[in-house]
């Protein structure tokens, strides 16, 4: 029988290893989750907007008009300094494949660059949203710089390229616990749980 003193969030992702991250940051807050495929939800959002803030209030509203949940979504990418924060909210869309194949893209892009140039930031804004209206949002960064080749097994997408400031591995050589102590998404989802329980 399930505990009524946990509470649920729905997850408006279809990415495992971002889920798998909000998954543990919600539950040290006391917080279940579902992903949509378990109760029986199948949507695209098409991710046209302009920021972080407008694509992830998008798929938080989109998702929370199917269920009686919370849903809390995640919009997230890469700022690359010298790139004028490109990829920016085209991150997803760098290149077309597997996160190794944008991965790839993204040193071709930034070939040549030396270590100085190649400070970035991860950003995540997370919006909660309940039947059709958004409740909380909230918003993180993580600086580092871009590797010149990836390290690492660990997490999804660039994580193998990215070493956050100050530290000696990528996220991708840190593990899910560690990055969540660190990340972008922590803050973010943090300030929106907050914003949420506080109110
Ligand atoms: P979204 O699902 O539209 O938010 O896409 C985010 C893009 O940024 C995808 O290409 C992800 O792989 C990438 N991304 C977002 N957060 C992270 C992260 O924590 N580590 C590595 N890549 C990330």
């Amino acid at each position: 029988m399930s505990d009524p003193a946990v509470r649920t969030m729905l997850l408006a992702t279809s990415n495992p290893g971002k889920a798998a991250e909000i998954d543990d940051l919600l539950a040290g807050r006391g917080w279940g989750s579902l992903r949509p495929d378990q109760i029986g939800i199948r949507i695209e959002v098409a991710e046209e907007g302009e920021t972080f803030a407008e694509n992830s209030a998008r798929k938080a509203l989109a998702y929370s008009e199917l269920t009686e949940l919370p849903v809390l979504a995640d919009d997230s990418g890469l700022e690359v300094d010298a790139l004028h924060g490109a990829p920016g909210v085209r991150t997803a869309r760098l290149a077309k494949g597997s996160d190794a194949d944008r991965t790839e893209a993204l040193l071709s892009l930034m070939h040549g660059m030396p270590s100085p140039l190649r400070s970035a930031q991860f950003r995540s804004v997370v919006t909660i949203a309940r039947r059709g209206s958004v409740l909380a949002v909230g918003e993180g960064t993580l600086r580092g710089t871009i590797l010149a080749a990836p390290r690492g097994e660990s997490g999804f997408g660039y994580d193998p390229v990215f070493m956050p400031a100050g530290g000696e591995c990528t996220l991708a050589q840190l593990g899910i616990a560690a990055k969540n102590s660190i990340s972008h998404r922590r803050a973010a989802v943090l300030a929106a749980l907050d914003e949420l329980e506080l109110g």
